[in-house]
């Protein structure tokens, strides 16, 4: 059966709502912002898949269905009439030798994940899987089965294909959920707010995070790079055309407003430290965006009535959304 559906917010969990719907319904999208939704967390992200590191953060279950998500983008981004960089070549775990101790915790508190192995890796080892480390690094850890996405090009793939498929779009819309007129007029409303929702929602809150985007043409990485270190552990994830995105801080603070000096220098200068090409490289973007998250941090999928709520992504929004959105879905009978 097909249904007049609204999705509300056309951030990372809107437009993966919207994919899936508008193969089966008729489906009308509303953002505040613009197609480019500018204040979406999803915009700013370095888009890691990374089940096993995160594991060190988040509960079993959810790294568990991290790993069911990363099985799930690749079939999401071959529908997409553009082509969207996705990688699952794994992620390297890096310490310099003074803070291998970090290194060692961070090994101890990775949660065991099926068959998925972490492996320990010696300088050889590293210089095998990033040429450019030769000599560089005498420990680290490599978590195979970790992956990214270049989220920038699905914001805007995703936009080409939906008004492909003759979704409706309705920007500049800050829309009300509890709106008598919006519950009468869709049969259901998926409402993917993030921080929007904050409001409204109980115990939603934001986190801040900052990123840095570099185009460094000297340096070659080919996989997300994490750096351990007491106090700017920092990830690089590299994107096509020698993009570098260099994250991420994490502030309890709901300020959306620019990057401060300190947290750019932190950034920039562990990135310097991982790979010295950094130095030339010309700075692209300095970005803010806040994480949308419960008191627990853990995502939820809410049906009231018409209204069926995903949100809560926190810092695993690209690692969860595709499995949340299906069970989502999945409520619409
Ligand atoms: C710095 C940073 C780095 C990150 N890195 C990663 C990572 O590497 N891997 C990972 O898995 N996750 C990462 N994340 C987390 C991820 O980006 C979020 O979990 C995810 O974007 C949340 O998705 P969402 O759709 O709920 O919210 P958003 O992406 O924020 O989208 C919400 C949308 O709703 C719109 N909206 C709000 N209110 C209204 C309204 N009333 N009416 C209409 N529209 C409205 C907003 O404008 C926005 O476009 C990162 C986040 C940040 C900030």
């Amino acid at each position: 059966m097909s249904y007049n559906i609204a999705v509300v917010g056309f951030g990372l969990t809107g437009r993966l709502a919207a994919l899936e719907l508008s193969l089966v319904h008729n489906v009308t999208v509303y953002e505040v912002g613009n197609a480019q939704a500018l204040s979406s967390a999803g915009r700013v992200a370095a888009a890691m898949l990374a089940p096993l590191a995160e594991s060190v953060l988040c509960e079993q279950d959810l790294a568990l269905m991290g790993l069911d998500s990363i099985n799930r983008w690749p079939k999401i981004l071959a529908q997409l009439d553009d082509t969207v960089f996705f990688q699952q070549q794994g992620t390297l775990v890096v310490a310099h030798q003074q803070d291998k101790g970090d290194l060692q915790s961070f090994a101890q508190r990775l949660k065991p994940l099926a068959n998925h192995q972490v492996k320990s890796v010696n300088r050889f080892e590293i210089e095998a899987l990033e040429p450019e480390f030769a000599g560089r690094f005498n420990q680290g850890l490599y978590l195979p089965c970790e992956g990214q996405i270049d989220n920038q090009a699905f914001y805007s793939a995703s936009f080409n294909t939906l008004q492909k498929r003759h979704v409706q779009f309705k920007f500049d819309k800050k829309v009300d959920i509890a709106c008598k007129q919006l519950l009468k007029s869709y049969d259901y409303i998926i409402d993917c707010r993030g921080l929007g929702a904050k409001n409204t929602t109980c115990k939603l809150r934001g986190v801040r995070g900052e990123v840095v985007r570099l185009h460094a043409p000297e340096v070659s990485l080919t996989r997300p790079i994490r750096l351990m270190h007491p106090r700017y552990p920092i990830y690089i994830a590299p994107k096509p055309n020698h993009e570098y995105v260099i994250g991420a801080t994490e502030i309890e603070s709901q300020d959306s407003g620019p990057a401060t000096v300190r947290s750019t220098l932190e950034l920039l200068s562990a990135a310097y430290t991982v790979h010295s090409g950094f130095a030339e490289a010309r700075i692209l973007s300095i970005q803010t965006g806040l994480r949308p998250a419960f008191s627990d941090n853990r995502p939820q999928v809410n049906h009231e009535g018409k209204v069926i709520g995903i949100n809560g992504l926190y810092r695993h929004g690209y690692l969860l959304a595709p499995s949340l959105v299906a069970e989502a879905v999945a409520l619409i009978k």
